[in-house]
This record gives C-alpha cells, sequence and structure tokens, in this order.
C-alpha cells in the first residue's frame, strides 16, 4: 500500500475557497489538499480538501503514522516467519521513532 499526500498554494483572488479549514473549521486555509489511501485490494480512496498550515502539519503526521504501522505490520509478518528483523526494526525506529499503534 502506497499512500500519498499533496499540498498545493492556491490564488484567493481567483480561487472560491472557503473561509475556514476543511478539517477543524476554525483557521482560514493556506493549502488545498489531496490524501490518497490505497486499500488493502489496491483501490484509492481520495480525501480532497482546503487546510490551514497548522492541519497540514498533522496530516503529514498522519501519513507517518500509517506507514510506521506498515512497516510494523511487515516485521511482524516477518518475524513471525522466523526471519530475522533486527535491521528492518532498527531503520523503523531510526525512520519513524516508537509510534504507538492505534
Ligand atoms: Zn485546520
Amino acid at each position: 500500500m502506497n499512500d500519498s499526500l499533496f499540498f498545493a498554494t492556491f490564488d484567493p483572488l481567483y480561487v472560491n475557497a472557503p473561509d475556514a479549514c476543511s478539517l477543524c473549521i476554525a483557521q482560514p486555509p493556506a493549502f488545498t489538499y489531496e490524501y490518497c489511501i490505497e486499500q488493502n485490494d489496491g483501490q484509492r480512496h481520495y480525501i480532497k480538501g482546503f487546510c490551514c498550515t497548522s492541519c497540514s502539519a498533522g496530516l503529514l503526521q498522519k501519513l507517518a503514522r500509517r506507514e510506521a504501522q506498515e512497516w510494523a505490520q511487515e516485521e511482524a509478518e516477518l518475524e513471525a516467519g522466523e526471519m530475522d528483523v533486527t535491521d528492518l526494526q532498527k531503520r523503523r525506529l531510526a525512520t519513524f521513532g516508537n509510534v504507538p499503534a492505534r
């Protein structure tokens, strides 16, 4: 599964942007975003909207958390097959830290 996240700026003179971020409904939006979640069957689910700078950081963290969970899951599957996952685990922890599972 490969999720993706794109941000783009917009020109408020030419784009009819909402007054508030689609996620927190509090701050004015700074970007448009497109979050693509690839599901187990390969289907892609797109979430699009306008978001503020603070929520854009939140979306990136969400992407990182999902990826960390996926790496941990792959690691667990390999470990169950009696493979040495020491290097993989080291890499995951160096990349994402110890992200708690949801
Ligand atoms: Zn927001």
